[in-house]
């Protein structure tokens, strides 16, 4: 017994130790693993040197040449990065800072392929020596779509003001030539009804009606498009003196329709006032023209929410169903014909004009025969994009 047991100890000790190492090459088995399967390039570089101390596949995958080609040279003597002096540039900034990131690192491949990279670097300790991971994400067909995204939304933006523009243009020059078939029809019918026959009667009322609306539609056309193309004139708008505006505009409507308004405690915001005041003045015009058999109620408020002010128009009128939620929305869409519901069908096309101009999003929220909530939002301050 006594012979061996000084055996024991031992015996575990090595066997503690081979646990040991067993584990550590396993683990660095492991990470080598990754090292060599990742879908990133990865690059090792001695901080002190910038030389390559190594290289996974993907390097190759990623930049076409071959590891033989990293390996041992310094960073700015590799094909993609060499001669560059911003490759100098980016090593003496790698040197100096721990952790670094590049979102768009543009590089050249070995076929001559321009390839965008995403380069993060890491700087460590390995033995007593300072080294700098670098992992590089091919980002070029990233780039590409966000490139094209922004060219696709310049292009939109570019193609609407010239609409715009054209919509201007065009209702500002139709005006004129059809103020005056509208002011020859108006005297047809004045100096000559009676005395021809009765369908000459007939198509002269017919031609009067057709100008009048005419002359209507473009004059909402007309407003529609200076939405965008006039001046900004933002600036502190009170909320509640603006509603006050909008309600005096609409008094005759009001009392005639025995309509009661109420309001919560309204805000004041970045905006253009008289934009503003337009918004209410269709939102709560509607509410008054769309009202069900019950006393017509509408109540307006304000929410202050994380960024912005979120107001609403409420009523309790006829409603709207929900397929037709986005559709009251474009210019010129109606759910009615002008014998139930006078109108053109600009109004909430404005509202949603003047909501987005301002930064905002307008919506619905209705029940058929219950009644509709429109919800307008107002950034607490303008975006910088907004500003013109
Ligand atoms: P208009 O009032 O000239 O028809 P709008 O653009 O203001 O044009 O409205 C479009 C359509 O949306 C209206 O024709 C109506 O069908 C519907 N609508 C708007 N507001 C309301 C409301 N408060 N209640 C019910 N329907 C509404």
């Amino acid at each position: 017994m006594n012979a061996i047991t000084p055996a024991v100890p031992l015996t575990n000790d090595i066997a503690e130790r081979w646990r040991a190492e067993e584990s550590l090459r396993l683990s660095e088995a492991r990470y080598r693993r990754l090292f060599e399967t990742a879908q990133d390039g990865i690059l090792v570089l001695d901080a002190e040197t910038g030389r390559v101390l190594d290289a996974n596949p993907f390097m190759q995958v990623l930049l076409g040449y071959s590891l033989e080609e990293f390996l041992g040279r310094k960073l700015w003597e590799i094909g993609p990065f060499k001669g560059t002096e911003a490759s100098k540039t980016v090593f003496a900034e790698l040197q100096e800072k721990d952790r670094l990131h590049y979102e768009g690192l543009p590089l050249e491949s070995h076929d001559g392929r321009r390839v965008e990279v995403e380069f993060v670097s890491n700087a460590f300790l390995v033995d007593e020596r300072r080294v700098i991971q670098c992992n590089l994400r091919d980002i070029t067909e990233r780039k590409r779509l966000e490139r094209l995204a922004i060219e696709k939304l310049e292009e939109l933006a570019r193609s609407n003001s010239e609409l715009e523009q054209f919509a201007h243009v065009a209702s500002h020059d139709l005006q004129e030539p059809l103020r005056a078939v509208a002011s020859c029809v108006q005297l047809l019918q004045k100096r000559y009804a009676g005395q021809l026959d009765a369908r000459a009667d007939e198509f002269i009322l017919h031609a009067v009606q057709a100008t009048k609306r005419m002359q209507t539609l473009i004059n909402d056309l007309l407003l529609y498009s200076r939405v965008g193309t006039q001046m900004r004139s933002f600036g502190l708008a009170d909320a509640a003196v603006v509603l006050e505006q909008a309600l005096a505009s609409l008094a005759v409507a009001l009392s005639e329709s025995g309509t009661t308004v109420t309001h919560g405690p309204l805000p004041t915001v970045n905006a253009d006032p008289s934009q503003l005041a337009q918004v209410f003045q269709n939102l709560i015009g509607n509410a008054i023209k769309f009202r069900g058999a019950q006393p017509s109620v509408i109540a307006i408020g304000a929410e202050r929410r994380a960024n912005e002010w979120l107001f609403s128009v409420s009523d309790n009128g006829i409603g709207i169903e929900e397929q037709y939620f986005e559709r009251i929305f474009r210019v010129f869409q109606r759910l009615h014909t002008r014998r139930q519901y006078e109108g053109t069908g600009i109004g909430l096309a404005i509202c949603k004009k003047v909501v987005e101009r301002h930064g905002g999003r307008l919506w619905i929220e209705s029940q058929v025969g219950k009644g509709s909530t429109f919800y307008f939002t107002i950034p607490e301050t303008l975006q910088p994009s907004e500003v013109h």
